[in-house]
């Protein structure tokens, strides 16, 4: 067996570590959900482990669309495309934790270098998904306001939400195949420095005969962060959301904690419907394939619990 590199773990961030549910999404309140995050990141620093950090950005990016499409009515600003958008919460998000994160570590005395990376990931232009988007961005309209935005990007598709009344668009949500920045990300890691990548999963590239190009997609940053620990030879995948772990008949009576599994245990729960393709899907989908690649351990857990759940004692663990 291939040693994986000693004490590290890429962590993976959901929403609830950079907006809470009933926020408006302030800077401030932002800056501050991160402050406390990277108390918990800086515990885990401290207790000795290096880490390499990835985040959501579904909230940030819905927000950064819209300030673009407001500038664009309101002062003839023209929009961004989405990768663009994406880059953008890479940024601002980035310098959130560099900030947050640092500031903490030096009131302990540790001084670590806390760098963010433009992070693109490729993905095959020939994904299903392309041709049946998926995943819904940005408000809901009516069919009348739809009709006068197609008329300005005739290439964007919408889909109704029946149950809630209204017209989204969708973009395709591909899968993630390899992280551009991978080599450059490891030689930060080997040289001490937090790194924090693959932002929102990442920006999304297709590759064509060796040139890249963005495209109109978002990639779901959990199996985003699986292939950036997997690259890396990360000993734990970790991701943190804001349930303490994985269940078997999730919201039923008989709903029942999983503290550890194999992958291969997983998998056929995983078949038998689980876990919703919006939320846990994908989070147990990429635990499964972190230890498909040779992880030793993939912990899905709650953003407060994470050194328990480093010492074993709260999330699930899928191990081999
Ligand atoms: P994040 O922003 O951290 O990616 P998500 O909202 O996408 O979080 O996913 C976490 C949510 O998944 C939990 O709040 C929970 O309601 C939901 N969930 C769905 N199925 C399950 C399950 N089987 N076990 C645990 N949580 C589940
Ligand atoms: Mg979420």
């Amino acid at each position: 067996m291939k040693t994986r590199h000693r004490n590290l773990m890429v962590i993976a961030l959901g929403g609830n570590a950079l907006l809470r549910r009933n926020q408006r999404g302030s800077f401030e309140e932002q800056y501050e959900n991160v402050r406390q995050t990277c108390k918990i990141l800086a515990d885990i620093i401290e207790a000795g482990y290096n880490i390499v950090i990835t985040h959501g950005n579904g909230p940030q990016v819905g927000a950064t669309i819209l300030r673009h499409d407001a500038g664009e009515k309101l002062y003839n600003i023209p929009a961004f495309p989405m990768d663009v958008c994406g880059a953008e919460t890479q940024g601002f998000i980035g310098y959130m934790i560099q900030q947050a994160l640092v500031n903490e570590l030096s009131s302990r005395n540790l001084r670590k270098h806390v760098v963010t990376i433009v992070t693109r990931v490729v993905v095959d232009k020939e994904d299903p998904d392309f041709i049946n988007p998926s995943k819904p961005v940005g408000p809901f309209y009516s069919l009348e306001e739809v009709e006068k935005i197609k008329k300005i990007h005739p290439e964007y598709i919408f889909k109704e939400d029946k149950a809630r009344g209204g017209w989204r668009r969708v973009v395709p949500s591909p899968d993630p195949k390899y992280i551009v920045e991978g080599p450059v990300i490891k030689s930060l890691v080997d040289a001490g420095v937090i790194v924090v990548a693959s932002g929102g999963g990442g920006i999304p590239v297709i590759e064509e005969d060796g040139v890249f190009k963005g495209v109109e997609a978002v990639i779901d940053k959990d199996l985003a962060g699986e292939r950036l620990a997997t690259f890396l030879e990360a000993e734990k995948f970790i991701i943190l959301t804001d349930v303490d772990a994985v269940y078997i008949n999730y919201g039923k009576e008989t709903q029942q904690k999983i503290q550890t599994i194999k992958a291969q245990e997983l998998k056929k729960l995983y078949n038998e419907g689980h876990f919703p393709p919006g939320s846990m899907g994908p989070k147990v989908k990429a635990a499964i394939r972190f230890i498909d690649s040779g992880g030793e351990e993939a912990i899905i857990g709650e953003l407060t619990q994470l050194m328990e759940a480093v010492n074993g004692k709260s999330g699930t663990h899928v191990i081999p």
